[in-house]
């Protein structure tokens, strides 16, 4: 099913717009017509990362006429494997600044709106209200639920996409027209409960292809041409080098979208689902916010006394094995939470106390609470390898 043209057109091309969006020009489909609305259009991109590096780029190339970048985020080294607008002497910099800078160099006639913020329910409404498309490259939940949220009450198409190791997702949400985020994702998974590129790893490249498929569907609703992504979520395996279509619909139960929805409702607030697999955090007496803790100085203290025989424990790293490839504690034992979950791993030394460390500290405080459950005196290493890199070891690399 076609949508007519999101934006209208603005005034005829120069000649110089003729001959540089000329493969535009070219086509049928697009035309004058069709370029004259793509530089008429406002887009916002959510997140100058993975996905909104690409989706930038090809955005400006493309000549849309705004566009808005929201980040409230550094350039990190990590960044620079797949996020292609920053670049080495970016490190430290704004992301909205480089990103800004990487647009501008590709398309000086594109103006650029920096948005230095985190979406919350206070900023999301008036930030999205001014953009005719979405593009929502966020690399949290929180986030999705509130762009998801402020388009389907503005009836602004949410062009969604989403990365992990080989893998990629992407649909173009549109209430009234098809699905909202919510109506397809209805719970909010708890914080932490699903792996993230940060720990699990991604592939670059991967982010280009889903972040590219995103930029095609932004420029078919601006234009109003072919067949938008609406009602079609596409699942892509870099691997297997697939991409197929699930079909999904428009709930008519949605809180967010439905004919019942509560417009004063607080924004991008839907249920959160509670962990699964037993001993999740909140789930039980000894949660994991009441695990005790032990900081990385006090844990480098202890590990010179185990070293020199006056303390016993047991470090346990709950990290997957990538994730070890990178940086480790040394003189820990590796256990992946999973298997902590499942009891699934070596039985631990009677009566001696266990130390849980994780990347931040919230895998291995759910591993302690677990531990402590079934009566082992568990601590978590609070703040994680990453504290430990930056107070203990900064020679180590971070991720
Ligand atoms: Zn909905």
């Amino acid at each position: 099913m076609g949508l007519p043209p999101l934006v209208p057109p603005g005034p005829e091309l120069s000649v110089a717009e003729r001959s540089r969006y000329a493969r535009h020009v070219l086509l049928p489909e697009v035309g004058a017509v069709g370029q004259r609305r793509i530089r008429a259009a406002r887009v916002l991109v959510v997140g100058a990362g993975g996905l909104g590096s690409p989706a930038l780029l090809y955005l400006a190339a493309a000549g849309v006429g705004t566009l808005g970048v929201v980040d409230d985020d550094v350039v990190d080294r990590t960044n620079l494997q797949r996020q292609v607008v920053h670049g080495d002497a970016d490190v430290g910099r704004p992301k909205t600044a480089s990103a800004a800078e990487a647009v501008q160099a590709l398309n000086p006639e594109v103006v650029v709106v920096r948005h230095d913020v985190r979406l919350d329910e206070g900023t999301a409404l008036g930030i999205v209200a001014d953009y005719d498309v979405v593009l929502d490259g966020a690399d949290n939940f929180p986030t999705r639920y509130l762009v998801g949220d402020a388009c389907a009450r503005l009836g602004i198409p949410h062009v969604w996409g989403s990365v992990y190791r080989f893998d990629g997702q992407v649909s173009v949400w549109f209430a009234g027209n098809g699905p909202c985020y919510a109506c397809v994702f209805p719970q909010m998974p708890a914080p932490d409960s699903v792996p993230s590129c940060s720990t699990g790893g991604v592939v670059g490249a991967v982010c280009a292809s889903v972040g590219s498929v995103m930029v095609t569907e932004a420029l078919k609703l601006v234009t109003g041409i072919g067949e938008p992504l609406v009602g079609r979520l596409l699942v892509h395996d870099a691997l297997r080098q697939r991409w197929d279509a699930v079909p999904v619909r428009a709930d008519p139960r949605c809180p967010v979208c439905g004919p019942a929805a509560d417009p004063l409702r607080p924004l991008g607030r839907v249920p959160v689902r509670r962990s699964t697999n037993g001993g999740g955090v909140g789930s039980g007496p000894d949660s994991a916010s009441s695990v005790p803790e032990v900081s990385v100085a006090e844990l480098a203290g202890r590990l010179r006394d185990r070293a020199a025989g006056t303390d016993e424990f047991v470090l346990l790293d709950v990290r997957e094995p990538g994730e070890r490839e990178v940086v480790t504690i040394p003189g820990d034992v590796p256990v992946p939470l999973a298997a902590v979950r499942a009891g699934a791993h070596e039985p631990l030394p009677d009566g001696i106390p266990v130390l849980v460390y994780c990347r931040t500290g919230a895998r291995s405080a759910e591993a302690a609470a677990v531990l402590r459950a079934r009566g082992i005196a568990a601590s978590n290493v609070a703040g994680g390898v990453l504290a430990w890199v930056r107070d203990v070891d900064p020679g180590l690399p971070a991720y």
